[in-house]
Order: C-alpha cells, then sequence, then structure tokens
C-alpha cells in the first residue's frame, strides 16, 4: 500500500468543492456517468483499431444503490486505469487526460465527452469518502484501489478485479442523505443521462403482477443511445420528430414543423428546433431548448447562448462546443458561442425563407401563429431582419398578405402624401374601427391588420428601417386628413361660427375633459362628426402598456378629439337655428364687449413699447378691470349657448352617433340614446 498527497495547489480544497463549486449537487452522478462513458467509447475506439484485443462484453454502464452501506456504485467496462494512470489523471487533479486522448485519436474523437472542469471530484460534493477500483485495459495490468477521504491525503493498493473496468463507489455522507433515494437517483439520470450513447442500467424494469408492481429480471435502461438529433435526416419522417417532440414535451401541442440542424465546421453542432405556434405572450413557453454535449444535458435555460428571440423555440442543441461550466457573461463573449448564435439564426431564417419560397400559401397560413416569433427576432436581430425583411409578411384587413416589397407597390399610387412620404394605415381593431376602415376603402386606402402583441414595436421598427414611411392608425384623424395631400374643401362656416358651435358640443359631451372640440372642412356626404385619437399619444400609451419604460405615458388619461364636418347639413342647420334662437341675445352680448375689447387693444398698443414697470399703475388696473368684464360677458355668452345645447336633441344624437361607431357609447348614455332615437323619429 502507498499513501501519496494529492497534488493541488490550494491547501485545501475539498471544503471548496463541497460549497462553492456547483450549486447544484446532483450534478455528481452525471459526471461519474459521463466518465464511465468516455471510459467505454475509449475502449471502443482501441478495440476498432486494433490496440484492444479482449473481448468488449457487455458493456452497459450500471448504477448501484447500497441503502445500509450508505453508497452509490457506478460501475463501467471501460479502458480502465494503471496505478500511474491515477496518479496522473485523479491524483493531479485539474489535469484532464482527455486532451492527450484526443491528440492521440484525432479521427475517432467525436464520441469523448468532452471537459467539465474538475469532473471527478464533483464526487465530494456528495461524499465523504470515495473508492476508486479499476483495471486497466492493458494486459498483464494490476488492478488497484485508490481511496480517498476528503483530504488530499489518499491510499492506493492492490485489488482484486477479473474484467476490465472501473467502479467508482461513493460513500453518501450525511448531509447528503437525499441521495439514498432510488427515486431521487432515477430522476436525476432521467434529466442528465436520457440520451447518452452507452446503455446505462438502474435497477430493474418493473411490471404489474396481480394487482402488484414486481420486479422483473430485466435491467431497468435509462437512455436512449441514439436520439433523434444524432441520426441522418435523409432517414426520418415528419412523423419521427413529432414523436420526439412529444417525447420532450408530453404537455406542449404539436409544433409547426422543424429544422434539423447538422454543422461540423468551423464548429461542431447537432440539433433540432422545433417551432410552436406562438398567438400570443400566453402562449410563449420560455426555455424549452435544451442544450447537450455529446447527448449529455447541460441545461434548459439557453439564454445567452442563443439570441433571446430563438429561445421562444424548443427542442435540443448538441454542442461540445460550448464551455460549458462558466459564467453566463463569459459565455455571452465567448466567440464560438457567437458563432453558433449567428449560425443557428442564420439556420431558422434559411428555413422560413425555404417555406415561403417553396410553398407560399402554406406559409401564408402559418403567418399568424409564426408572426410573434418573426416580429421579435425582426426587432431584436439585426441580422434576422436583414434576411426576414424578404418574408416577412404584411396582412390587411381584408385578409390578404403581402411581403413589405409587395405592399409598398400596392400603396404607392394612393398613399403617398404631398411630402413624398409613403403613409401605411392600420387598424388594432377590425370591428372597433369598422367605420374609418370603411371610409379609407372608400378612398382607395388598404388597411393593415395590425392586431398583434408586437405590432406596435413592430411597426416603430419599420418606420425606423423603411425610408420616407409613416404609419398611422385609420382613426388617427378623419380620412381627409390621413394623408395630407395638396386638394382641399371650403369651410362652409366662418372662424367665428364655429367658435360659437364649440361650446355646443363640448358641454354635450359625456366626459368634456377628455375631449378637445375642432372643424374640419370636409366632403358634404362625409359624416357630420367623427371621434379620432392622435397617433402619437395612442403609441405612447401603447407602448407603456408593454412596458418599455415609458410609465409616465400610460397614467395619462385617454385623449380623443371630437372633429365637426364644418360643411355638413346638419351641423348647418345646428348653426341656423342656434342664430334663430339666439342671435338677438348674443347681439346684444356682442353690442356690449366691442367697445371694451376696443378699449383694451388700444391700451395694449400703448403698452407694446414699454417695460412692465414703466407702466402706470392704474393703467394696470384697469386692464384688468376690462378683462374681469369681458369674461363675465364671455361667460354669460358661453352659458347661453350651453342652455341652447342642452334642449337641442340633434347635437346630443350626433355626438352619441360618433361614440358609437367608436364604441364607446356604453351603459345608461346608450340606453338614453336608443330612447332619444325613438323620439326623433
Ligand atoms: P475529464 O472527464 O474532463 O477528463 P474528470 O475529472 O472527470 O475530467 O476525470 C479525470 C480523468 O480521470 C479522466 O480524464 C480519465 O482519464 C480518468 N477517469 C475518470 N473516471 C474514469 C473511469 N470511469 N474510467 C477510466 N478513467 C477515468
Ligand atoms: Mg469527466
Amino acid at each position: 500500500m502507498q499513501t501519496g498527497k494529492i497534488d493541488v495547489t490550494s491547501e485545501n480544497i475539498f471544503p471548496i468543492i463541497k460549497k462553492f463549486l456547483y450549486s447544484d449537487h446532483e450534478i455528481f452522478l452525471r459526471e461519474m456517468i459521463s466518465n464511465a462513458v468516455d471510459a467505454t467509447q475509449k475502449l471502443r475506439t482501441l478495440a476498432s483499431v486494433g490496440e484492444y484485443k479482449g473481448e468488449l462484453g457487455d458493456q452497459t454502464i450500471r448504477v448501484s444503490m447500497d441503502k445500509k452501506k450508505k453508497t452509490i456504485t457506478v460501475s463501467d467496462r471501460g479502458v480502465g486505469m494503471t496505478a500511474e494512470e491515477i496518479d496522473r489523471f485523479i491524483n493531479q487533479i485539474a489535469f484532464s487526460s482527455a486532451g492527450e486522448f484526443l491528440e492521440k485519436y484525432k479521427e475517432q474523437s467525436n464520441a469523448i465527452i468532452g471537459h467539465f472542469g474538475l469532473g471527478f471530484y464533483s464526487a465530494f460534493m456528495v461524499s465523504e469518502k470515495v473508492e476508486i477500483i479499476t483495471r486497466s485495459y492493458r494486459e498483464g495490468a494490476q488492478a488497484v484501489k485508490w481511496i480517498c477521504s476528503g483530504t488530499p491525503e489518499y491510499t492506493i493498493e492492490e485489488a482484486e478485479k477479473p474484467e476490465v473496468g472501473t467502479d467508482v463507489v461513493l460513500h453518501i455522507d450525511k448531509d447528503s442523505k437525499e441521495f439514498l433515494d432510488e427515486d431521487r437517483i432515477y430522476g436525476i439520470l432521467k434529466k442528465y443521462c436520457r440520451f447518452l450513447p452507452v446503455e446505462i442500467a438502474f435497477g430493474k424494469e418493473k411490471e404489474w403482477k396481480d394487482g402488484k408492481e414486481v420486479e422483473t429480471g430485466r435491467d431497468r435502461i435509462i437512455n436512449e443511445t441514439r436520439p433523434l438529433w444524432t441520426r441522418k435526416p435523409a432517414d426520418l419522417k415528419d412523423e419521427d420528430y413529432l414523436e420526439f417532440y412529444r417525447s420532450l414535451y408530453p404537455t406542449l401541442d404539436e409544433p409547426m414543423f422543424h429544422i434539423h440542424l447538422n454543422v461540423d465546421y468551423p464548429f461542431k453542432l447537432t440539433g433540432i428546433l422545433y417551432f410552436p405556434r406562438i398567438k400570443s405572450n400566453f402562449d410563449i413557453q420560455k426555455n424549452k431548448i435544451q442544450l447537450y454535449c455529446n447527448q449529455v444535458y447541460v441545461t434548459d435555460s439557453v439564454e445567452g447562448i442563443v439570441p433571446e428571440f430563438l429561445t421562444l423555440l424548443h427542442g435540443v442543441i448538441d454542442s461540445p462546443d460550448i464551455p460549458l461550466n462558466v459564467s453566463r457573461s463569459f459565455l455571452q463573449s465567448d466567440s464560438n458561442v457567437k458563432k453558433i448564435s449567428s449560425h443557428i439564426t442564420k439556420k431558422v431564417a434559411d428555413k422560413l425563407a425555404e417555406i415561403f419560397k417553396n410553398d407560399r400559401s402554406s406559409f401564408e397560413k402559418k403567418w399568424d401563429d409564426l408572426k410573434l416569433f418573426i416580429e421579435f427576432g425582426m426587432i431584436s436581430e439585426e441580422k434576422f431582419y436583414d434576411r426576414a425583411k424578404d418574408f416577412a409578411l404584411l396582412k390587411n384587413t381584408e385578409g390578404k398578405y403581402f411581403t413589405l416589397e409587395e405592399y409598398q407597390k400596392l400603396i404607392k399610387e394612393n398613399q403617398t402624401d404631398k411630402h413624398k412620404n409613403l403613409v401605411y394605415l392600420y387598424a388594432t381593431d377590425k370591428d372597433k374601427q369598422y367605420s374609418y376602415i370603411e371610409k379609407a376603402n372608400k378612398k382607395g386606402y388598404d388597411v393593415l391588420l395590425m392586431e398583434g402583441q408586437l405590432d406596435t414595436h413592430f411597426l416603430n421598427h419599420l418606420e425606423q428601417k423603411l425610408d420616407n414611411s409613416h404609419f398611422v392608425r385609420v382613426d388617427a384623424d378623419v380620412v381627409e386628413k390621413l394623408i395630407q395631400k395638396e386638394e382641399t374643401h371650403e369651410s362652409n362656416l366662418t372662424p367665428e361660427q364655429q367658435n360659437e358651435l364649440i361650446p355646443v358640443f363640448q358641454s354635450q359631451l359625456p366626459q368634456k375633459e377628455h375631449f378637445t372640440v375642432s372643424f374640419e372642412a370636409m366632403a358634404e356626404d362625409d359624416q357630420p362628426v367623427v371621434i379620432t385619437q392622435s397617433e402619437w399619444m395612442r403609441r405612447m400609451k401603447d407602448m407603456s402598456e408593454l412596458g418599455g419604460g415609458m410609465r409616465f405615458y400610460g397614467d395619462i388619461p385617454d385623449q380623443y378629439n371630437l372633429v365637426i364636418n364644418a360643411n355638413h347639413h346638419l351641423i348647418l342647420k345646428i348653426n341656423e337655428d342656434k342664430d334663430k334662437k339666439l342671435r338677438e341675445k348674443i347681439g346684444k352680448i356682442e353690442e356690449k364687449l366691442e367697445p371694451i375689447r376696443k378699449n383694451k387693444a388700444d391700451l395694449e398698443s400703448g403698452h407694446k413699447e414699454k417695460k412692465d414697470e414703466e407702466i402706470p399703475r392704474e393703467e394696470k388696473d384697469r386692464l384688468e378691470e376690462l378683462d374681469k368684464k369681458i369674461g363675465e360677458l364671455e361667460k354669460k355668452k358661453k352659458e347661453m349657448l350651453e342652455g341652447y345645447a342642452g334642449k337641442n336633441k340633434l347635437v346630443r344624437q350626433l355626438i352619441d352617433l360618433a361614440l358609437l361607431s367608436n364604441n364607446m357609447l356604453t351603459g345608461e348614455e346608450l340606453n338614453r340614446f336608443v330612447k332619444r332615437s325613438i323620439e326623433l323619429m
């Protein structure tokens, strides 16, 4: 027997391993088993090149548990180790033989599991003592036993072991009792080892017999050694991919389609990505991509490894070239990771472009379910935008689909404004904005349907990308002004008449403070009263609701415009009626107002050249007095107009009709409208 000291630079590394190495202690099993898989594959490689002449035999890796002895044992029939190799590979920790082996057997090295940092020593996260009983494949090698109790001292002695291979016996410590539970170990194996390339047995298969679950004689195999992504796409059918998806995500709906990734150069990457149907936030299932390293499960949180929009996809990525035991921030700056990332982005774009090109109608059918994903990608990844701009679709309110280029051609003639800007009209709700859509269509405009969750962000993005292009919601203004062109109508109401009508309408609005009343000279056959909401204000609110650091705008109430058609005969009729009833009275007020206004104007013109302190006190007082008088008279006039408006059913009726076509008339107001309508008939 020989004793020695493990060659570590820091005095005692074991406490560090135990506490800090991995937050997840359960990965010790992944490490033990991947070493066993490594050793098994090395022996296969040696046999295939004739360096090992013995029998390979049954190479199943066996995991067993002895609750009494408090041990977990992992046994393989791989290459094993000589005493000298233990010294080199185990004692001199942080030194890994994988590199050496890869160098020697470059050609067949694909299958060797890569670096997992301090792999073997992770055993000490859960063990008070670890034994390795091993016999090397080399002819006449002496079996040896290595024992270490979690201190830098170890012993090594000769042992009895008839077969080539290695048993690693973990004596589980008190704090880690949880791992001496069959279900727990089975769960961990299923998580990390489900797709390992060498069969792994844990316990025996069970079956139901006479109403009881009994063990059969058959080994319970944990894994599928040739998972779908390792196979040739040409040998696989759609159904195979679907079945694999179901096995990965038994509770999720079926995906739309998949991509089989297979890259050899400049890095190694295989995998299958699935496109789920995503209609809204509600459907988003992030972190459904599983990351593997040579078929060993690593993580299902791939943020930082792939661009964020790709985390919406599901499936498996397997690459030995992704560094695994490093921090996420390091991952993001790793050049391999960057390459992998942009490669996957490209592949995903290629696949979409291919479907678009080969089968446009099926692409259109899938569009509504794909759109969120594609828009997200286009907004967040410049490279993806450049590729996707040729197949991204816009859908109009008639349900027709256009590429960006097709759509530009379609609207160019009719929807270019006087500043040579292309104006894209859109609706966010086909039913609520129905009357606006209809008016725009009547004018020969096309209207897009932008009802998706990301559409507001997306159109903002398009405005930045496309030159001289604006998106305007169809109810942002009266149809005349949506796209400003040279021609305009003459107004049939003078500014004075309009000013008198403003309080008439304003006073009859249900929530006066949320409305601004204005006049517009529209066509005679246009609607008499329209409600609009400014494009800018509405977008700010939309954005703030999606949460874009714009909370401020979200808190202010909605602001609307009540736009009155100065050329509609009903408005002219109200104007006439108002004059008939009020002209005389208003005229009297105006008579009083006129000299006061003149007086005020004279005073003010005398002040023009003077500084405030040069104006005599009594003149200032006089001005104040005049203002007060004007204010009183105007108030009187306003009250008169408001009183008149309260008795004019037509005013309220026109307002309600406008509210109604915006879905803003509800409850009691709606009831009153219906009653009034009947009275008016
Ligand atoms: P890595 O697996 O990255 O090389 P580990 O710390 O997991 O690092 O293992 C160190 C070395 O110990 C391995 O490279 C291998 O040479 C040797 N080793 C560990 N477990 C076994 C085993 N079951 N059979 C043969 N050699 C093993
Ligand atoms: Mg290892």
